[in-house]
């Protein structure tokens, strides 16, 4: 290793998240990007809503989803095209992270592999991190090393309120044909008959959602996915993708699939208290939860790490590590305050509702127009659009229903942000309601982190 070099920022984790901050810091600064297996590899794939991709980005992007689709137990059969961005393209995992890989390098900065994180310390403003390849020390740690960051455990970061994505599917080729799929289809979301007998029955302890993506006139990308409070083990999920596909009449499509390659992970969901730096320590993508309710992690990596990168810089450039001026920089953008609430109420409804309702959900979308799907999962309505919805959503659910799927701690946040587009006589009769209301409890929770454009 090199023993007497002190970087400017070390950054755990050679992932989307470590690779894109790396490639922006190491034009101004020295960087280290550690990486426990080889930077610039992952199981993962990405297809991403077309205004994340910018001209840096666009030469790694190919194809793209044109079409949504869904089909539900309870007979649900959608079929739009696309609105929002005519399609969302697929980001090309063997080519992008390679690409800031090498900017790294041309700048000069290094990418260690093989070299696990284990611990830190923190000394008169210097972080010494200890790895299986010795002791490194900069200015500042970046946890950029996902879902599970020793980072996190070791601040003791409170997660219990987090959902998490389990998925696994794969890359598979069709020697007989799509038989009816079009290339840019996107199946977002396929239940079963059997994984829900019964009406109350939770996703939480139902089978999971089919999806698909139709990549090209042979190539499929067919996955299952979980959205729950625990994590699903990888050997579930196996067992449970290969009976989808091999044994589903409504997947009959990809029985005879060849398997090209597994492709499968963890990620998490959305939430609102999180806490996103300590001392000379921030948190990017999946290990600070950068994703939206429709999980897009790499999305939001790819909207916010420039920008992300620029605060770093200037945290740097004046030596503002200290844990209250690292909180007090906006690290991603949030239009508005509701994008929020938005995303904290779709990812408890994903993950609470019965099946039965998440079936009636999708049903909405026969008689409101689609663009509103595809905007409440891209978090891009506007306030005009919200209220459209949730008086769709509320002729749809009554609701204590709908107050059934949100757990306790979120009804307050809920009512002081419903302030934003009800009328006050609305938000006092849903306050009397819940007679458990307390303002001083919200305080401004919101606020840590976001750069609310308002
Ligand atoms: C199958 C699948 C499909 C997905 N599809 C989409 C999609 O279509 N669109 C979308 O926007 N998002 C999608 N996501 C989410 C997206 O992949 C993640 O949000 C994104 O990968 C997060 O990037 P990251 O760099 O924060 O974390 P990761 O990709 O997890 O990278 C973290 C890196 O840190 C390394 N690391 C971990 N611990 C240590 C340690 N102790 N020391 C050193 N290195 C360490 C890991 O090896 C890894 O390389 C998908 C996820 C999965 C699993």
């Amino acid at each position: 290793m090199e023993k007497e070099m002190h970087y400017d920022a070390i950054i755990v984790g050679g992932g989307p998240a470590g690779l894109s901050i790396g490639s922006e810091l190491s034009k101004n600064y020295n960087i280290l990007v550690i990486e426990k297996n080889t930077a610039g590899k992952t199981n993962r794939s990405w297809f991403v809503p077309l205004d994340v991709v910018d001209e840096d980005i666009k030469p790694y992007t190919y194809g793209g989803v044109t079409r949504f689709l869904a089909k539900t137990f309870l007979g649900a059969n959608l079929s739009f095209r696309a609105k929002l961005f005519d399609r969302y393209p697929y980001i090309n995992e063997n080519t992008i992270l390679p690409h800031w890989v090498n900017i790294i390098k041309d700048n000069n900065s290094q990418i260690t592999d093989n070299c696990e994180y284990k611990n830190h310390t923190i000394d008169n403003g210097i972080v010494s991190v200890e790895t299986t390849k010795g002791v490194y020390t900069g200015r500042l740690l970046i946890d950029a090393s996902g879902y599970n960051s020793g980072i996190v455990e070791k601040y003791k970061i409170d997660r219990r309120n987090f959902y998490w994505w389990s998925v696994f599917g794969a890359i598979g080729e069709h020697p007989n044909g799509l038989g009816g799929m079009e290339i840019g289809d996107y199946m977002m979301w396929q239940t079963f008959r059997d994984t829900n007998l019964h009406i109350d029955t939770s996703l939480e302890n139902g089978r999971p959602v089919f999806e698909y993506e139709i990549l090209n006139e042979n190539t499929s990308f067919s996955l299952i996915l979980y959205l729950r409070k625990q994590q699903m083990s990888r050997d579930e999920m196996e067992k449970e993708y290969m009976h989808v596909i091999r044994n589903e009449d409504s997947t009959k499509q990809f029985r005879d699939i060849t398997i090209k390659e597994l492709k499968y992970g963890w990620y998490p969901s959305g939430t609102l208290s999180q806490q996103i730096a300590e001392d000379h320590v921030v948190f990017a993508g999946d290990a600070g939860c950068w994703t939206t309710p429709c999980g897009w992690g790499m999305g939001f990596i790819l909207d916010n790490y420039k920008y992300f990168s620029q605060q770093i810089s200037k945290a740097l450039a004046t030596n503002s590590l200290d844990k209250k001026s690292l909180l007090s920089i906006p690290h991603y953008k949030a239009h508005q305050k509701y994008e929020i609430l938005m995303n904290a109420i779709a990812t408890h409804f994903l993950s609470n509702a019965s099946a039965y309702q998440l079936d009636k959900f999708i049903n909405l979308f026969y008689t409101v127009d689609p663009i509103l799907c595809e905007k409440t999962f891209t978090l891009k309505m506007t306030e005009k659009e919200l209220v459209e919805m949730l008086k769709a959503v509320l002729k749809t659910f009554d609701l204590r229903e709908l107050m059934h799927i949100i757990p306790k701690q979120d009804y307050l946040l809920v009512l002081e942000e419903a302030k934003y587009f009800m009328e006050d006589s609305v938000v006092s009769e849903i306050h009397n309601l819940f007679d458990c209301f307390q303002k001083h409890r919200i305080q401004s929770r919101l606020n840590n982190g976001f750069d609310f454009v308002r």
